[in-house]
């Protein structure tokens, strides 16, 4: 399964609004959204005839069992997360704890045992021949960019033979954003045009080299400081990344978001720069797939 992965250095740069385009434009039968922090693609993907969820389970949580625990402390000195509470009864803090099982080993009294403990949900939606895999995580636990995994696995293992898939990626530089470059075939990159998006987009295209994965780059609301998005688009020049195009600042667009209504059914001047944009990425993708 060949994959486009849509992905920016940081967070509301409109990554899910060029997503949401093209899966529409190009009638995509698989895609996903790994933003499992604020997953946001379902909003503008109508409705589904099928949905299937399951939970995700993070690494096993400390417990302690109250009636057997003596108040020894000895499971509080080795704790390294300061996940044990002590007190008149003894408590773990399931968000600290690492699972790490040191405490367990400590109690002289068996006290102590763990459990899978669910942090998050993968959903995957139907319709027709579409599949769409996402995930909510529940509670912070270090796990996101496993369950990112998860969420591109479950696309992988629900989807007949396509000759591409749309992926929604995580924003951010972090472990979840190279779980979601593992393996695709192209990272498009949405920066806006501003010195900190400069500069995380020139992270995340770091981080997408290491893994050897081709980048192109557009810009958004590129008209509220031409001169960043030039400055970009020399840098992109020097560095022979193609720079894809520049999407304007478009109400219309914002408007059809806010009603859940798809970008790719407008006649506006974003949604027209988009058109452009996708067909430009299906032209650079084609090229590194048949290299
Ligand atoms: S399992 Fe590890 S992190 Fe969790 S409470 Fe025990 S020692 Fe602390
Ligand atoms: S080590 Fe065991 S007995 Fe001691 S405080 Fe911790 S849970 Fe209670």
């Amino acid at each position: 399964m060949h994959q486009i992965l849509i992905l920016s250095g940081k967070g509301g740069t409109g990554k899910t609004t060029v997503a949401s385009t093209f899966i529409a434009l190009s009638q995509a039968k698989a895609y996903a959204d790994c933003d499992v922090d604020a997953p946001n693609l379902h909003l503008v993907m109508g409705s589904f005839t099928k949905e299937q969820a399951s939970d995700y389970f993070g690494l096993p949580k400390a417990m302690i069992d109250s009636d057997l625990c003596t108040a020894c402390s000895r499971c509080f000195a080795v704790c390294r997360f300061d996940a044990v509470i002590p007190g008149p009864t003894y408590r773990i803090d399931p968000i600290a704890c690492e699972g790490c099982t040191y405490c367990l080993h400590v109690c002289p009294v068996g006290a102590i045992s763990t459990k899978p403990v669910k942090v998050g949900e993968l959903k995957l939606y139907e319709r027709g021949e579409e599949r769409f895999s996402t995930a909510t995580l529940t509670m912070g636990s270090g796990t996101t960019g496993k369950l990112v995994s998860e969420v591109k696995k479950q696309l992988r293992d629900n989807t007949q033979e396509t000759e591409v898939a749309i992926l929604d990626g995580s924003p951010g530089i972090g472990c979840p954003v190279i779980a979601s470059l593992a393996g695709v075939d192209l990272a498009l990159m949405v920066a806006e045009p501003s010195v900190s998006a400069f500069s995380d987009l020139k992270r995340v295209i770091s981080s997408a080299r290491q893994l050897q994965v081709p980048v192109a780059v557009v810009v958004n609301k590129y008209d509220m400081n031409p001169t960043i998005c030039g400055e970009i688009e020399v840098f992109c020049f020097k560095e022979g990344i193609p720079f894809l195009g520049k999407i304007p600042y478009d109400g219309q667009v914002i408007a059809a978001l806010n009603k859940g209504e798809n970008p790719a059914c407008l006649n506006s001047p974003a949604s027209n720069a988009l058109k452009s944009i996708y067909s430009k990425t299906l032209q650079v993708w084609k090229e590194h797939v048949r290299q």
